[in-house]
């Protein structure tokens, strides 16, 4: 402990986003990374960029991309807010509306990153656990809050929750926002943003990391009704006026032009990931019904932190969770058909694992 920490300081448990190790001839299917390169779009825009541009600050607004933005959603820019990835546009979220009297409610098992920033602004929280087959019950969160925050689909589990239930959730819980963090909803659940026109108290926030595969690039948004925009761009100021660079930009509206690709790509790792979770099943494990870019496994009579030993061994990355609710289980990204034969072959000449 350093004595220049401020109290709030020392007790942050950093959150770290599963590895990233460097090393060469890995299979790495441990951080929910799209396997396929971005749009051609945006190879295309970045190899055309003029170098010169780069003396110049960006636009503090992204005015193009949220433009683009505009127009593939159906809203208007003052709809819109922009940043460095979903994480940043989260944390923006939770200072500028979390902060509030009431708990913020959360699922029990999500992303883990919630728990981080409720602490890091000191807000208290409360956590509302998941249904006996790991599903989000929105109908149980009728606890007096200061919020509510849920990922649909939710993450590690990748179980998708139908947009009628939040709709419903919406029209209940008129006097707090509901933030709908959709960071895997291309590979399969249904966006809330057709909502936004409809209810002032709901903020969607979507990603490019994943189904765009532009992680790289930190680029996330979140649409809104205006006046929750403004907030996020008031606090969002107070810290740097830029929010994104002049690449992330230019990547973004490009990759923002070939929707036929998103589409493509997102198709091929839905089929993979069909494919996969059979396989899976057919050596013993339980596997959660995925919507996303990964599948949410145990296996019958191996555990979690084993098989992830195992795998590794083997150079097979796989996310494991010590939290002892889901200690068993395995979030396996979705790679490519080769990768995910790889991971099936390796796990099939496990000596206890019987088909
Ligand atoms: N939300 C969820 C549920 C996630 O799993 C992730 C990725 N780890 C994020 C948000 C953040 O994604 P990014 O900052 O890359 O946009």
């Amino acid at each position: 402990m350093n004595k220049f920490w401020s109290p709030a300081i020392q007790s942050l448990v950093p959150y770290t986003p599963g590895e990233q190790p460097r090393i060469d001839g890995l299979t790495k299917l441990n951080t929910n990374e799209n396997p396929y390169p971005p749009s051609p779009a945006v190879e295309h825009a970045i190899k055309h960029f003029s170098v010169e541009r780069l003396r110049l600050y960006p636009d503090p607004d992204a005015g193009r991309l949220k433009d683009a933005l505009a127009s593939e959603y159906k809203l208007n820019r003052e709809q819109i807010f922009v940043g460095n990835g979903s994480d940043e546009v989260l944390a923006l979220a939770f200072m500028a509306f979390f902060r509030q009297t009431r708990p913020l409610l959360m699922p029990e098992i999500s992303y883990s990153f919630y728990d981080v920033y409720a602490n890091l602004f000191e807000i208290d929280y409360k956590k509302i656990p998941l249904d006996e087959s790991f599903r989000v019950q929105l109908s149980d969160y009728s606890h007096e809050n200061g919020g509510i925050i849920f990922a649909n689909p939710n993450a590690p589990t990748g179980i998708a929750i139908e947009l009628a239930d939040i709709e419903a959730l919406l029209k209940r819980n008129t006097e707090s926002l509901v933030l709908v963090d959709e960071a895997y909803v291309d590979f399969g659940a249904e966006s809330a943003t057709s909502l936004v026109n409809k209810y002032p108290n709901v903020l969607v926030v979507q990603t490019f990391s994943k189904s765009r595969s532009l992680a790289g690039l930190r680029i996330g948004y979140a649409f809104g009704h205006p006046e929750l925009i403004e907030a996020l761009e008031r606090v969002k100021n107070s810290f740097n006026s830029y929010p994104l660079d002049m690449f992330a930009i230019e990547a973004g509206c490009a990759s923002l032009s070939d929707r036929a690709y998103l589409n493509k790509t997102c198709q091929q790792i839905i089929a993979t990931r069909e494919r996969s979770a059979e396989a899976l099943e057919a050596l013993n494990f339980v596997v959660c019904p995925s919507s996303t870019n990964f599948l949410f496994a145990h296996h019958r009579t191996l555990t979690g932190a084993e098989l992830m030993t195992y795998l590794r061994e083997r150079k097979i990355l796989v996310r494991h969770f010590n939290k002892p609710e889901i200690a068993n289980y395995l979030r396996i990204t979705v790679g490519t058909d080769e990768e995910m034969e790889r991971l099936i072959a390796a796990l099939k000449a496990h000596p206890n694992i019987a088909s």
